[in-house]
């Protein structure tokens, strides 16, 4: 089990999608990331949909909730998506943790990937939010983008749900670094999409932080492997280095969002590079956080 201050820790697996692999690791060659991430006869690699359940101190927090079943088919065709909003009680149950004991939720940041899981549509198209009882963290600049986004990145944004969603629930807007709750603070990053949050449990022995699409996956640990869908590449790759040279430096966990296979390393420093480390700890906690070991 991994405790780190008050906090019990899991992974939640809600699911898989799978999204092109050229988009995914933008100016990197097919030749080189298709080595860790092989892709399908339509280019497409394998993500996890990963969230993480947070437990301690009276408080239940769920980060990020993948697609849950909100998505419309064709799109759910085109991105192959393996996951549902049954997926998403079911693995919460596996806890032991129904919806509504659900104290607080933590939307990294509003793309459909990371946030549809929060709600459903019911036969009326009227929106029902997963947690109904909880806080939702969301961040201010980035629910402002979310309304109006990008020509590049509109797709990424189911809008009329957002709008609805905000509507239905307890929204706390984060608009600035700093804790959120005690053990649990929050970073901002722009590179990806603007005012997204990083959030990072702490205590005086572990921090883990959970990077979501500034590090996707492991393979992405790597600077120069950052994705088309970033919208400002170079800043993605500065806040990276930042963010990765600290986690090197204090000997943080890092838990990876969309990783297929690896959902928690350590990161080391590698010439003026970065790589992912697996240690004794890491490998003691066993299925749960290492399916493949
Ligand atoms: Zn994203």
């Amino acid at each position: 089990m991994l405790t780190i201050g008050p906090y019990c820790l899991d992974p939640l697996e809600f699911g898989r999608i799978r999204l092109d692999g050229g988009a995914m690791f933008g100016v990197v060659p097919r030749p080189l990331w298709q080595r860790t991430n092989p892709p399908d006869e339509r280019n497409r690699i394998a993500l996890a949909l990963r969230g993480l359940l947070l437990r301690g101190e009276g408080k239940i927090i769920v980060v990020d909730a993948g697609v849950g079943d909100s998505m419309p088919a064709k799109q759910r065709e085109l991105y192959a998506v393996e996951a549902s909003h049954q997926q998403v009680l079911a693995e919460l149950g596996r806890h032991g943790v129904a919806a509504e004991q659900v104290t607080h939720v933590l939307c990294t940041h509003l793309h459909f990937d990371h946030v549809a899981g929060f709600f459903r549509l019911d036969r009326e198209g009227t929106i029902r939010p997963t947690f109904p009882s909880a806080v939702h963290f969301i961040g201010s600049e980035q629910l402002h983008h979310a309304l109006e986004p990008t020509v590049r990145d509109r797709a990424s944004y189911l809008r009329a749900e957002l709008e609805a969603l905000i509507q239905a629930v307890e929204v706390h807007l984060v608009k600035n670094e700093g804790e959120l709750l005690p053990g649990l603070r929050v970073e901002l990053c722009d590179g990806h999409t603007p005012g997204q949050l990083v959030p990072i449990v702490h205590s005086a022995e572990r921090t883990l932080c959970y990077p979501s699409d500034l590090v996707p996956t492991t393979s992405h640990v790597r600077l120069a492997y950052t994705m088309g869908y970033d919208l400002w590449a170079q800043r993605l790759l500065e806040e990276k280095a930042g963010l990765l040279g600290r986690a090197a430096d204090e000997g943080w966990l890092c838990c990876f969002e969309h990783d297929p296979v690896t959902p928690l390393t350590r990161i080391v420093r590698e010439n003026d590079d970065f790589a992912i480390a697996l240690d004794e700890e890491l490998l003691a906690l066993g299925k749960e956080w290492h399916p493949r070991t």
